[in-house]
């Protein structure tokens, strides 16, 4: 029997339902940040161009100090150089109270040209010259020691300079996540740390120790391992206050807050992962100030760096060309990548536009302008139709990018911030290629 016949209608299908994967992360639309529209601060400065603002960092230090400031009572926290240590940036966190953190001599001369004190640095690494050593003692700098040759360098720094150099000793403890970070300083379980500490305080005067540090990992989302490295340092120091009679004054637990990015290997989005300052500061300051009950508890030193300034930060980049791949996928060649974007080995940044386009959403694949098959930004993700001289938003990218950036193929970009008053300040200029060929003859 012939069927009726049916009229033909086409349904328009809608991207971005709940299925059994979850629901779609359909881009979000950002035009501005601190009231400055980005299409104006790309006409005025370039792009790609590096956006970083101050009241989002000045929000970050509030919540931080906060937590441990209302829990413990002499708590001391320093800015980590190495994830961000452009001078206007630093400056922020020095006026808000925090010393410096430094892991080689350039950024101890970098801290010192800010206006930071010697003895508001805390000088750590694992490669210390022993000219900057040295410098830093005369200073009066917090040294932490990461290995017997650089526990000699500074006993010959001692009789050099005839005096008692105070120090401190980065360990490294299980703290039963993995990977375990155990090749700075010395290591706890295995006596290691003990030894080290015998031999500051049979220095016949030389050396004396004031503080035990460690900083267990970067972006740890496992609270319980602050618990554990609270508990067996405070064990450590007091079993070194009492038998070796070290007059101590201090902890350090180091950083390793996570901010509010994506691991690649995240299912989740992270801000239903990562706990907040509160979280953590409760966790530590109980423990420390437990293991010290009734006696008055040591200086607590922190030592953050990405979870303060990642979210303040921003990359505006434009397409430069689009292709469509032999596999059907879109694709985009924009003008910031890898170069600029270290980061992007571990994170899926989230990538916003600046204008709502309507639907039409599409995988799409983010290249960089690198002439290198590895350049990529995003490998998946939907964005509606782009064309060339589009810009989007990838963020957060404010820590360990613009310390980690390369002059690669393409010279570094300007880095803006919109100041607490909403003042824009070119507070780096793009490079020229000036700049690169006076190193050279
Ligand atoms: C890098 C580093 C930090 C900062 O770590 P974050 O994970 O960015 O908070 C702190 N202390 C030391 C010794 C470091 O090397």
């Amino acid at each position: 029997m012939k069927k009726d016949y049916i009229r033909p209608t086409i349904k328009r299908q809608f991207m971005g339902m709940a299925n059994k994967f979850g629901s779609l992360n359909l881009p979000q639309v950002i035009s501005e940040i601190d009231g400055h529209k980005i299409e104006d601060l790309i006409k005025g400065f370039g792009s790609p161009l590096f956006i970083f603002s101050e009241n989002l960092i000045r929000k970050k230090i509030k919540e931080f100090k906060n937590a441990f400031e209302s829990r413990y009572p002499n708590f001391q926290p320093t800015w980590s150089y190495k994830t961000n240590y452009l001078n206007s940036i630093c400056k922020i966190f020095h006026e808000e109270g925090f010393w410096a953190e430094v892991v080689s001599s350039f950024e101890y001369q970098k801290a010192r040209l800010n206006g930071v004190s010697g003895n508001k640095i805390i000088y750590n690494g694992p490669s210390k010259s022993y000219d900057s050593l040295k410098l830093a003692i005369i200073e009066g700098a917090k040294i932490h020691i990461d290995h017997l040759d650089e526990l000699n360098d500074i006993l010959k720094i001692s009789a050099e300079l005839e005096k008692t150099v105070s120090v401190s000793l980065r360990i490294n403890l299980d703290t039963g996540t993995f990977p375990n970070w155990n090749r700075f300083g010395f290591n706890l379980e295995s006596g290691q740390a003990l030894e080290a500490a015998r031999k500051i305080s049979h220095s016949n005067g030389k050396l004396k120790l004031i503080g035990v540090h460690v900083h267990i990992g970067t972006f740890v989302l496992e609270t319980n391992a602050y618990k554990i490295a609270a508990k067996k340092i405070s064990d450590f120091y007091i079993t070194l206050r009492d038998e070796l009679k070290q007059p101590m004054n201090y902890i350090d637990l180091g950083g390793g807050y996570p901010s509010n990015s994506k691991l690649k290997s995240q299912y989740l989005n992270t801000s239903y992962l990562i706990p907040n300052f509160d979280t953590y500061a409760e966790i530590i300051c109980k423990e420390i100030y437990d293991a010290f009950s009734p006696d008055e508890p040591p200086t607590l030193f922190t030592e953050s760096g990405r979870a303060m300034v990642d979210e303040a930060g921003f990359l505006a980049s434009s397409v430069v060309g689009t292709k469509l791949l032999p596999n059907g996928k879109r694709a985009y060649i924009m003008n910031a990548g890898v170069n600029l974007l270290y980061t992007s080995t571990w994170y899926d940044y989230k990538i916003s536009i600046l204008k709502n386009s309507g639907f039409g959403y599409e995988d799409s694949i983010l290249y960089g302008p690198l002439c290198m098959n590895i350049d990529i930004i995003r490998e998946n993700c939907l964005l509606p139709n782009l064309v060339k001289g589009d810009s989007i938003l990838i963020h957060p990218v404010g820590a360990y990018n613009v310390t980690q950036w390369m002059q690669f193929i393409e010279m570094r970009p300007a880095v803006v911030l919109i100041d607490s008053k909403q003042n824009v300040k070119l507070i780096r200029r793009k490079e020229t290629v000036e700049d690169l060929n006076c190193f050279e003859s």
